[in-house]
């Protein structure tokens, strides 16, 4: 188990949109694995490869029901609109009001380099897309309506 230090906004490396994999070898495997540590370790549900400093297009998501990890992911299909509460690990101890879709379908590779596709509602379509904007650079505050609030950690989903 190795814990990787998560990048605080403000960090020029969650700015960058990052580069597709070309082959999952063991390099992409080991940052897999130190991913999900890093996410479990900080009580979070998502976590995207650029907030640990590596510009590559891979996020792990673990909403409770097991880890899902997505290289290249790639959203097909949305539908439908929820509106919620968002935070992120790039941001501790704040979060705000965000609407994303309610249904998202995307494809991607998974760790053993095979094509495949998820489709998630609820949490998890807001921790695909959460995740899916960091590896364009974007942090959820773009979309916060009424601004941050503080939250106890303890309490809260954070990407
Ligand atoms: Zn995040």
């Amino acid at each position: 188990m190795a814990l990787r230090k998560i990048r605080i906004m403000g960090d020029d490396k969650l700015e960058k949109v990052c580069r597709p994999v070309k082959t999952v070898t063991g390099r992409e495997k080991e940052l897999i694995q130190d991913m999900l540590d890093t996410m479990y370790d900080a009580n979070g549900v998502g976590l995207a490869a650029p907030q640990v400093g590596v510009l590559k297009r891979i996020v792990v998501i673990d909403i409770g029901d097991g880890p899902v990890v997505l290289i290249n992911p790639e959203i097909l299909e949305t539908s439908g609109e929820q509106t919620g509460q968002e935070g992120c690990l790039s941001l501790p101890g704040q979060a705000g009001i965000v609407t994303r879709p309610n249904y998202v379908k995307v494809r991607a590779l998974n760790e053993n380099g095979e094509e495949y596709e998820v489709e998630g509602t609820e949490l998890l379509a807001r921790a695909i897309c959460h995740e899916c904007d960091h590896l364009d650079g974007i942090m959820y505050v773009r979309y916060v309506e009424g601004g941050l609030f503080d939250v106890n950690e303890e309490e809260t989903d954070e990407e």
